[in-house]
């Protein structure tokens, strides 16, 4: 009777389903993996089935704080409450961020987007952010009177579980946001690097939810600049204003070069300043090319969790200084923000993204850049090595 009870049930719901929208179909679904009825013997070949059971932010932090424990990561913490919760993974884990310093009227200062976990496998990115976190909120909540930030600490918690690249669905969350070659590039691109599934980019452009959760940050918050935090390639790659350009940088190109010579010097040379290429579904080529937004992506050097915190001392107060830096400092402005609508900007005819594969440039070019930038700086962000 039970097994007859389900099926009614789930004929019930895909009658129901037809006839309402696609998140009342997902509350649905919710509704019946709550139930238990997609637990047990009944029904594995029913869709409805497929859909993972959601875990609760308060499970998903438990699960979160028994892996720092076992990576003795003791001074962090996953707090369920602290977060907002954007969508879940493919694995029903909760995708999270939060903004910081936007409840102050008198914060002028930029608004940064910090990602991290984007590959779950690099955990040492994870502990960055909430070590962040923790130093905005409670080592010194002062700092946050001169930026604003958006952290989203854990990109791709199905990952981070698994201790894989990928996401729950098998794809590279950072070949999978839909840049405009996505299309007709990822898959060449994939296949020339001999389809290592690990960087698998997907069927579709932003079909992943984690992918989805960083456009989503990207068009509601706009912000200055991104900070993205990967391991194990040891450097800094900047993508946006100015990226692959060697020589007649205007100011905001050369300001925003400039903050990353002031990373790179700022953590007294452990991650060094490069400019490398972009690759289609990245994120520096979503938001760096094709939204010039500065983004720096930082490369730990390893991805051993036993290491992550002497990475985090050593760049902490690269990070913090980047955080208040303004490469936008009102004689300019990034065209981005001018269309508010960002489904405008792909139409708009004088919009035209550079070539994605670009060549890489040479050191001694960042040399001389850092020369010419230098010298057009205003003295609050001259490069000053921390005592700390
Ligand atoms: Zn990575």
């Amino acid at each position: 009777m039970k097994l007859i009870g389900s099926v009614f049930l789930s004929f019930l719901i895909l009658l129901i389903s037809a006839f309402v929208d696609k998140d009342a179909v997902s509350d649905i679904m919710d509704m019946r993996a709550e139930s238990g009825l997609c637990t047990s013997e009944m029904m594995p070949a029913d869709p409805i089935c497929d859909v993972p059971k959601r875990t609760s932010e308060e499970d998903f932090c438990n699960s979160v704080n028994q892996k720092f424990r076992n990576y003795s990561w003791y001074s962090i913490r996953c707090n369920p409450k602290r977060w907002n919760v954007y969508d879940h993974s493919n694995n029903g884990n909760p995708l999270f961020y939060q903004e910081f310093g936007f409840d102050d009227i008198n914060n002028k200062g930029p608004v940064n987007l910090i990602l991290c976990g984007v590959h779950g496998d690099e955990p040492p990115s994870i502990y960055m952010c909430f070590q962040l976190t923790r130093h905005i909120l409670f080592d010194k909540p002062e700092a946050l009177k001169n930026f604003k930030a958006v952290i989203a600490p854990i990109v791709n918690p199905d990952g981070f579980f698994a201790n894989t690249r990928q996401n729950g669905n098998g794809i590279d969350v950072n070949r999978n946001l839909p840049t405009e070659d996505w299309d007709a590039m990822s898959h060449k691109i994939w296949a020339r690097y001999k389809k290592d599934p690990r960087k698998y980019p997907g069927a579709r452009g932003g079909s992943e939810p984690e992918s989805r959760l960083q456009t989503y940050l990207i068009d509601r918050y706009k912000p200055d600049k991104i900070i993205s935090v990967h391991a194990p390639l040891g450097f800094l790659d900047y993508d946006g204003p100015g990226d692959q350009k060697n020589y007649n940088l205007i100011r905001v190109e050369q300001r925003a070069r400039y903050l990353g010579l002031n990373i790179e010097a700022n953590s007294k040379r452990f991650v060094k300043f490069v400019d490398y290429r972009f690759f289609p579904g990245s994120l520096g080529n979503y938001a760096g090319n094709e939204r010039e937004i500065p983004t720096y992506t930082v490369e730990l050097p390893t991805v051993r969790h036993t290491e992550a915190h002497r990475y985090w001392s050593t760049m902490r107060y690269a990070l913090i200084k980047a955080l208040k830096f303004q490469v936008y400092d009102g004689n300019e402005t990034n065209p981005f923000f001018e269309i508010q609508d960002i489904t405008q900007q792909a139409v708009n005819k004088d919009y035209h993204p550079r070539d994605s594969i670009l060549h890489d440039i040479d050191t001694d070019d960042i040399s001389r850049i850092m020369v010419k930038a230098g010298s057009d700086m205003d003295e609050e962000v001259h490069v000053d090595i921390a005592a700390d």
